[in-house]
C-alpha cells in the first residue's frame, strides 16, 4: 500500500491506498478520465489521417504515424514486409517479466462515401451530441474538454478500430506515468490491411512465427455486446466465399422473341440456390451441419449471454428467425452458408424486357472449428453437381453449351478459419479478473462472434489462445457512413486497458 502522485498535463492527482499492484476500480476512473481529456488532440490527429488500405500512399503515412507513436512510448519497431502494404511489429520488454502478450491492432480502414457522411470529411471528425429527437447536434471541437458520456465523435475509423488504438496508447500513457508496469512483455502487431481481408497475414505470421512468437494474443477491437457492457469475445467464426453463376443464351435475347423457348438462367439459379436450404433456413446439403453439436455445458454459456431476442427481431425488423439454433447465440455457433449479393440483367430504371445472359449469386460461408472449409465447400460443389449441373471453374466453351443443358461455374476462396479460446484458459482467466476488478461485476462473456476477423493465423501457425476486448458502442455504424465513436466506450476503453496492463498475469 502505497500512495502515488500522478502527473497529467497540469492536474495533480493523489490517489490513495492502491492495492496490490496499484489499481482499485476509483484509481482506474479517475486515472481514465483524467488521461482522455488530455489525448483528444492525438485521437483527433489519427482519425484525420486518410486509412483506405486501396490508397498504399495513405497507407504508410498510418504506419509512419505509428512509428512514431509507438517509438515516445519505449517500443522498437520492425517493419515486417509483404509484397503490399507492411504490418508493424511493436516491441517493449518489462523487467522480470516471464511471458508475453501479443496485442492485434488494425489501422486501416473501411472506403468512404463522403456525400452520404453528415460532415464536411469523414476524416475530419467532429464532435456531436445527441438531441431528444435522436438527431445530433455538431458542436466546436474544443467543447470535447468538457464532454459527456453519450457525446460522440464522428469520423471513418472512430470505432473500427482506429479509437482502439488510441485507447491503447492513452492507457500506455497513463500507465507509464503512474508507475503501473506490466509484469509481462509487449508485442503489438499492426495490421494495415484488415478490411481487405488481410491477405499477407497468413504467410507473414509463418514466415516470422519467431519475431511474433508469445503465449497469448489480445485484440483489441470490435463493439461490446449491445447491452454496451463491459465484454470479452472468446472466439469468431472463419470466413470462405463462393461465386456461382448459372448460364442462358450466350447474349441476352428479346424477351418476346425468345421468352418461352431460351431457357432463363436467373431462375435456374434461383432453382439451384432454394435447393440448398429449406423454409426455416436451415442447410439441407447433407452432412453440412456435421461435427457440431451444444451439448448442456456449452449451452449454458450460451444462455448466460444477457441477449434480448424480441429486441434483437425488433431491431432486424423481423418477425421469425431462422431456425438452425433455437436462439441467437447458438445460431452463431453453426456455419453459415449465405448468399451476400445476386444479379442477372437490369433492374429499376434500367430495367429491359430481355431474357439474361447469365445470373450470377456471391454467397458467404462463415466457418466454425468443427467444420473444415474444404469440406464444406465441396459439400456445396458437390450439391450443384448433383442437381445436374456441369461444374466448371470458368466460363462455358460454346461446345460445352451445345452439350449441357446445365452449366454452373463455380469459384471459391477460404480467406481464414474460425478460432475459440477456452474460458479456463489462461489468458481468459486473466483478463476476466482484469475486466472484474475494473468494473465490479464479470464481464459478458461471448463463447464466439458470428463475424470474422482474421486471427486464425496467429492461433494456428504461432500455436497460442485468443481472446477479443471489444471496447466500442454497438451502434458505431463500421463499414457505414456516419461511424462514430461514444465518448463514454472511449473513456472505459482507456480503463479496460490500463486495466490489463496493470494485472498481474501468473
Ligand atoms: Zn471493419
Amino acid at each position: 500500500m502505497k500512495n502515488y502522485i500522478i502527473k497529467c498535463t497540469g492536474i495533480f492527482l493523489l490517489l490513495g491506498h492502491l492495492m496490490g499492484h496499484g489499481q482499485t476500480r476509483e484509481s482506474l476512473d479517475e486515472l481514465s478520465s483524467a488521461y482522455a481529456k488530455t489525448s483528444f488532440p492525438m485521437l483527433r490527429e489519427l482519425l484525420n489521417i486518410p486509412n483506405d488500405a486501396f490508397y498504399p500512399t495513405a497507407i504508410e503515412d498510418n504506419v509512419q504515424w505509428c512509428e512514431k507513436a509507438f517509438q515516445k512510448r519505449g517500443f522498437s519497431n520492425t517493419r515486417i514486409s509483404t509484397s503490399t502494404a507492411p504490418l508493424l511489429l511493436a516491441e517493449r520488454k518489462h523487467p522480470g517479466a516471464q511471458q508475453t502478450v501479443l496485442v492485434y491492432l488494425q489501422v486501416d480502414g473501411q472506403p468512404v462515401d463522403s456525400t452520404r457522411w453528415f460532415q464536411e470529411s469523414p476524416y475530419i471528425p467532429v464532435l456531436k451530441k445527441p438531441l431528444p429527437d435522436g438527431s445530433w447536434e455538431a458542436l466546436p471541437w474544443d467543447d470535447i474538454a468538457n464532454y459527456e458520456d453519450n457525446w460522440r465523435v464522428f469520423a471513418r475509423s472512430a470505432s473500427d478500430a482506429k479509437g482502439p488504438i488510441a485507447m491503447f496508447l492513452t492507457a500506455l500513457d497513463a500507465a507509464a506515468n503512474s508507475d503501473i508496469v506490466p509484469n509481462y512483455n509487449l508485442k503489438v502487431i499492426m495490421d494495415f490491411e484488415e478490411e481487405l481481408g488481410s491477405p499477407q497475414l497468413p504467410r507473414a505470421v509463418k514466415e516470422h512465427s519467431d519475431l511474433l512468437k508469445a503465449d497469448m494474443l489480445i485484440i483489441f477491437d470490435g463493439p461490446r455486446h449491445i447491452t454496451n457492457k463491459p465484454t470479452l469475445t472468446f472466439g469468431a467464426r472463419g470466413i470462405s466465399t463462393i461465386t456461382l453463376t448459372t448460364y442462358g443464351p450466350v447474349v441476352p435475347q428479346h424477351s418476346g422473341h425468345f421468352g418461352n423457348y431460351a431457357p432463363n438462367p436467373a431462375l435456374r439459379l434461383s432453382k439451384l440456390l432454394a435447393s440448398m436450404k429449406d423454409d426455416v433456413g436451415r442447410v439441407i446439403i447433407p452432412g453440412f451441419y456435421d461435427g457440431v453439436s451444444i451439448d448442456p455445458a456449452t449451452a449454458s454459456i450460451l444462455k448466460a449471454v444477457p441477449d434480448d431476442e424480441a429486441q434483437i427481431k425488433d431491431r432486424l425488423q423481423i418477425k421469425t428467425a431462422d431456425s438452425v439454433g433455437r436462439y441467437y447465440q447458438e445460431a452463431i455457433q453453426y456455419p453459415s452458408l449465405n448468399i451476400r449479393g445476386m444479379q442477372s440483367g437490369w433492374i429499376d430504371e434500367k430495367v429491359r424486357t430481355i431474357i439474361p445472359g447469365w445470373a450470377r449469386a456471391e454467397l458467404d460461408v462463415r466457418l466454425v472449428l468443427e467444420t473444415d472449409p474444404n469440406r464444406l465447400i465441396n459439400l456445396v460443389k458437390e450439391h450443384v453437381a448433383s442437381e445436374g449441373y456441369l461444374v466448371l471453374d470458368r466460363e462455358p466453351t460454346k461446345e460445352e453449351r451445345l452439350a449441357h443443358d446445365k452449366i454452373a461455374t463455380f469459384t471459391h476462396e477460404i480467406s481464414y478459419q474460425s478460432f475459440r479460446t477456452s474460458f479456463d484458459s489462461p489468458v481468459g482467466i486473466w483478463l476476466r479478473s482484469a475486466l472484474t476488478k475494473a468494473f465490479g461485476e464479470s464481464p459478458i462473456m461471448i463463447r464466439m462472434s458470428g463475424g470474422s476477423i482474421p486471427i486464425s493465423p496467429f492461433v494456428t501457425t504461432l500455436d497460442i489462445p485468443a481472446v477479443t476486448v471489444p471496447t466500442v458502442n454497438r451502434d458505431n455504424n463500421q463499414h457505414s457512413p456516419n461511424e462514430n465513436l461514444r465518448l463514454g466506450n472511449y473513456r472505459e476503453g482507456i480503463k479496460t486497458m490500463l486495466a490489463i496492463l496493470g494485472e498481474e498475469l501468473n
